[in-house]
């Protein structure tokens, strides 16, 4: 509750804590934690892990399975502090609503501290920035009622505020699955088979079109390329996606 109240300050412009060290200043996240747990990585091109092979340009499960996605960039890894940021992010500290837009300037702010050290990421932003649409993984409507807002949505609309052409509406998501960060990642796929359609009455807008996808985490990228398998259906020509932290394992 502390947290909920330092960023409701924060929303009314006043000076806030740093969002893991808690220190006040006027940035959402400090600069030295920034520096410490914000540092660029080198990632696969089409699912975003971290690689150590600074020569490789995508990894062992893309090369081999290839990618319905085109490509795939995160600001952080899904680790320490920012997974803790992240739920809080997503519960809102524990269903506190008004906390909410502040916490997503902290994701915004931290991706873009780690665009002005990537240029991949900054090239990333850009052309999400000029994509045809940029719409943020729909969650299934029982989901989104429960959590009361659907984080994606909240990150995007932080991220590019001023895009013409940013819709929640395009991507249906029909089915509810059950947390699946702890299945292989066969059952993942398996269950994720059929999860999102592109709405039928919108379908047409999306032929031939650019679209970026917007998550706030990638688990693995079972979500995002479920979500990119029906854009494509629907005639998407090419399909990037960003999130804001990548976890480190397929
Ligand atoms: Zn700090
Ligand atoms: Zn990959």
């Amino acid at each position: 509750m502390f947290t909920a109240l330092l960023d409701s300050l924060k929303s009314a412009g006043l000076p806030s804590a740093c969002g893991i060290c808690h220190r006040f200043g006027q940035e959402a996240v400090c600069s030295s934690c920034l520096e410490q747990f914000a540092q660029p990585r080198h990632r696969c091109s089409t699912c975003a892990i971290a690689l150590i092979d600074t020569k490789q340009t995508r990894c062992g499960a893309c090369l081999t399975l290839g990618s319905v996605l085109d490509s795939c960039h995160a600001a952080v890894d899904y680790a320490y502090p920012w997974d803790a940021l992240i739920q809080r992010f997503k519960y809102s500290d524990r269903g506190d609503l008004r906390a909410q837009p502040a916490l997503a300037k902290r994701l915004v702010h931290v991706m873009r501290h780690s665009a002005a050290q990537d240029k991949s990421l900054a090239d990333a932003l850009q052309q999400a920035q000029r994509s045809d649409w940029i719409m943020p993984v729909a969650l299934h409507p029982e989901r989104q009622k429960e959590r009361g807002f659907n984080q994606a949505h909240a990150f995007v609309k932080n991220l590019f505020p001023d895009h013409p052409h940013l819709r929640s509406d395009l991507l249906l998501r029909i089915k509810n699955t059950a947390v699946q960060a702890t299945l292989p990642r066969d059952t993942r796929i398996h269950n994720l088979r059929g999860a999102f359609i592109a709405a039928p009455l919108t379908a047409c807008l999306l032929k031939g079109t650019r679209v970026t996808l917007v998550d706030d985490v990638a688990t693995t990228t079972a979500t995002l390329s479920a979500a990119a398998q029906a854009l494509r259906q629907a005639g998407v020509h090419q399909i990037h996606a960003l999130v804001f932290a990548r976890a480190s394992h397929a």
